[in-house]
């Protein structure tokens, strides 16, 4: 199926929309910056992650074979994304009072658990920066060789005065040499370095520096940069399809790696550039370096002040695919509540068309051509909209035209013979398929497995009180079929786990 779309993605490295061509289909090389495994998982990274989801998903419907790389930070990110002051998991496991790779793994834990619950599906690989400390040696050495980096007592620092001998820092952002200097202050540590655009692939390790590996240069960590280019080529090779990430890492990480990866391997390292936009919060990027961030966790549970209550992740999920990945959103109270009211209307709509089977009636020869002209329209405009890069916004609008034509059917408005069995199960299939399958919307129930059970427990008591002994009979079976036993205790009625036809031991 893949030779026959048309999709366009916008390209940051070129600033144009592109067609699609992997380099060596069916298989897509997917790497998308994770997080910083450093604390909760907030709004952003939710964006980033169900960005890419529905890009993924929509490229595996297309019959591509996706690989997704994302990694997770865990050394070398240091304060103010810079090259000095404190590792950001470091400091982070000096607070809690414990070790830094405990911070890891309750962050990564919880990130995980945070993704699950926003129905993102796991990458395919998900390397971590300290287990890839000698491949990203192996890197550094490869730009030392090329003369695009030195060494700096026990530091190495990538050279960018010599890389503009072979190529151009700012391909990716844009920015200027002259204007990137006229913004840098030259900080005390920074003296290490010959030019001050100069950046970090090495560093050496303080005496006190408790993430330390043995290197070339001596004891030290990797820079936060070269982590990316180093697992990105492990796992995906030198040339890939697809690098992502949020547009706050386009600068400088992202034109770093491009950096990196020009000096080591002569490659841009992916062939697509792309990036999602920001959440913002009173115009200004929601982030944990800013501090006005709000956790998954305080939006899932209504626990921040600037929320009014509780919002599922399905509402989230549908927030953020109602705006383009490429434009910004504006967080607010009013705006997830109107999301709310959209998602609640397309996944009812889900709920409706999944149990519909079409019902034939007399006369079959009276179908409305209009109606089914309009629906193939909406279905063709679905994919048009995916295909001009993405746009999620657009697909949304289409599917509400196709939800009034469930409506209608639902609502017995419209007989199904006006439409003909085969339109009936088009519409079925591409409503269930972008809605379920492409922007990965599920049904969330506010009642636990417990609440419903207790439920069926009343229904039963009552029949006991109606001397009901067919529908007790009824409900007996059916739950015993689940492995739920129902027993008359002197206090009531209570319900007990059982086997289900497991082998006896
Ligand atoms: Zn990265």
């Amino acid at each position: 199926m893949f030779a026959m779309h048309h999709l366009y993605v916008y390209n940051s490295l070129t600033r144009q929309e592109e067609l699609f061509k992997p380099i060596n289909p069916p298989y897509v090389g997917m790497y998308v910056c994770g997080p910083t495994a450093y604390g909760p998982a907030h709004l952003g990274h939710a964006r980033s992650a169900i960005n890419f989801d529905v890009i993924k998903r929509y490229l595996k419907h297309l019959g591509y074979q996706v690989r997704h790389v994302r990694n997770i930070t865990d050394v070398g990110h240091l304060e103010q994304d810079a090259d000095d002051g404190a590792d950001k998991i470091i400091k982070q496991a000096h607070l809690e009072n414990i070790e830094p790779m405990e911070v890891v793994q309750r962050y990564m834990n919880s990130y995980h658990r945070d993704m699950a619950a926003l129905n993102v599906e796991a990458p395919d690989i998900e390397p971590q920066a300290s287990g890839h400390i000698p491949e990203q040696i192996a890197i550094i050495q490869q730009i030392i060789n090329q003369k695009l980096a030195y060494v700096v007592n026990g530091s190495v620092y990538f050279s960018i005065t010599a890389y503009q001998q072979r190529y151009r820092y700012g391909e990716l952002s844009g920015r200027k040499i002259d204007d990137l200097l006229s913004g840098t202050r030259v900080l005390a540590g920074q003296t290490e370095k010959k030019f001050p655009l100069d950046f970090a692939l090495w560093k050496k390790a303080s005496p006190t520096h408790i993430m330390r590996w043995a290197s070339p240069w001596g004891e030290g960590f990797p820079g936060w940069h070269i982590e990316c280019t180093a697992l990105a080529t492990k796992y995906l090779g030198s040339r890939f399809d697809i690098h992502g990430g949020g547009m706050d890492l386009l600068f400088p990480h992202h034109e770093c790696e491009i950096a990196q990866s020009l000096a080591a391997q002569d490659t841009t390292l992916a062939k697509y550039w792309l990036h999602n936009n920001l959440v913002m919060l009173d115009n200004q990027k929601m982030s944990k370096s800013l501090g006005n961030f709000i956790t998954l966790q305080q939006l899932f549970q209504g626990t921040h002040p600037l929320l009014s209550r509780a919002y599922q992740p399905m509402i989230l999920r549908f927030f953020i695919l109602q705006a383009h990945y490429r434009g910004t959103i504006s967080f607010s109270n009013e705006a997830l509540q109107a999301a709310e009211k959209g998602y609640l209307k397309l996944i009812n709509g889900l709920k409706t068309i999944q149990n519909m089977t079409y019902v034939p009636s007399p006369p079959i020869n009276k179908i409305d051509k209009t109606s089914i002209a309009q629906i193939d329209k909406h279905i063709s405009a679905c994919y048009e909209a995916m295909n001009e890069d993405l746009n999620t916004a657009k697909l949304i609008a289409e599917l509400f035209q196709l939800l009034k034509f469930i409506h209608a059917l639902e609502h017995r408005l419209m007989p199904f013979y006006k439409l003909g069995e085969k339109t009936f199960e088009v519409l079925k299939g591409a409503y269930i398929l972008f809605v379920e399958d492409i922007l990965g919307l599920q049904a969330f129930y506010e009642a636990s497995p417990e609440d419903f059970i207790s439920i069926i427990v009343k229904v039963y008591e009552h029949a006991k009180q109606q001397k009901n002994y067919e529908q007790i009979d009824m409900l007996r079976a059916e739950l015993k079929q689940r492995g739920i036993i129902l027993q008359d205790t002197p206090h009531g009625v209570v319900w007990n786990h059982i086997g289900i036809s497991r082998a006896s031991h």
